[in-house]
């Protein structure tokens, strides 16, 4: 993260990523300015096709990947699948004081505290106050809420996932706890000033043959996030001092997690050739999440 180092690979499912979610922000706008099912499909169809048309002199034409589950096909497929499936959909969108939709979202949220904040810590080792010093600089939580919506009489952020795996009835558990998940209830809250109860994972399931949809949910109280917060203290912490020493030590219990991290084949090099296979399998590209999207 700090070097901005990716995997080549990691570029199909960024652009694959990007388009799903403009597709979908797009029929959810339209919806809300009143355009029916069909007139809102047609012209998101219309929208994935001139997004997925590449205009480099030197590749133009249709987009292109050596991943046969993530293509032109199987996104605008996917769309039309997800769009179709939802028809009907209880969840709605919130609609803004200033009139717009709750779609598409960036957030920042300023932190009463930073690097240089000095925390003091009850016996149980639970950081319990902040002192601000002079130069603190405060923390910047941000992020993307996809969707804000009405559920069943409560208010629920929706975040839509893509997966090739086979979204089996475990599949939710995942994000509970969830550093993503708990994020993203307290920006709506803070943001909206209104409870909000959790998130509603929509997970798309993309095979070569067929795209497959799964609703699940994840439920956040007060105190949970309370606890959340104070957690971020404790990491944030840990990271400010990796940061000041400019010395970050490998994670190793957490190579094998989540299907495998892709810097493994760098990792369990010998230090001295390390930069070699970096540069070899690897981008730089620095992600700022400042930027509103
Ligand atoms: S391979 Fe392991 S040690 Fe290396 S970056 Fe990934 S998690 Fe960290």
């Amino acid at each position: 993260m700090v070097l901005g180092y990716r995997t080549k690979s990691e570029s199909v499912h960024l652009d694959f990523g990007a388009w799903y979610h403009s597709g979908l922000e797009l029929y959810d706008k339209l919806r809300a300015q009143g355009k029916d099912h069909e007139e809102a499909l047609d012209l998101v169809v219309a929208g994935a096709l001139e997004w997925t048309w590449i205009r480099d002199v030197e590749k133009a034409g249709p987009w292109t990947t050596d991943n046969s589950n993530k293509t032109r096909e199987t996104l605008i497929r996917t769309l039309i699948w997800y769009i179709d499936h939802f028809k009907d959909d209880p969840a709605q969108t919130v609609i803004l004081a200033d009139g717009k939709p709750a779609v598409e979202l960036s957030f920042k949220l300023e932190l009463d505290w930073g690097p240089g904040s000095k925390m003091t810590h009850l016996d149980n080792g639970k950081p319990t106050e902040v002192l601000p010093s002079r130069s603190m600089q405060p923390y910047i939580l941000c992020g993307h809420l996809d969707r804000v919506v009405n559920f069943t009489g409560g208010t629920y952020v929706m975040d839509r996932k893509t997966s090739s795996s086979t979204i089996a009835s475990n599949y939710f558990d995942q994000y509970d706890p969830d550093n993503q998940m708990s994020l993203y209830t307290l920006a709506a809250k803070v943001i909206y000033q209104t409870p909000v109860k959790g998130v509603i994972i929509d997970a798309a399931q993309i095979a070569v043959g067929f795209s497959r949809f799964s609703r699940g949910f994840t439920h956040r109280t007060d105190a949970q996030i309370e606890e959340w917060l104070t957690d971020c203290k404790s990491w944030f912490a840990l990271a400010e001092q990796y940061a000041t020493a400019g010395y970050y030590p490998m994670n190793d219990k957490s190579c094998h997690k989540y299907g495998g991290c892709p810097f493994r084949k760098v990792c369990s090099k010998d230090p001295a050739v390390r930069q070699k296979f970096l540069e070899s399998d690897f981008y730089q590209k620095q992600w700022n999440p400042l930027v509103p999207r």
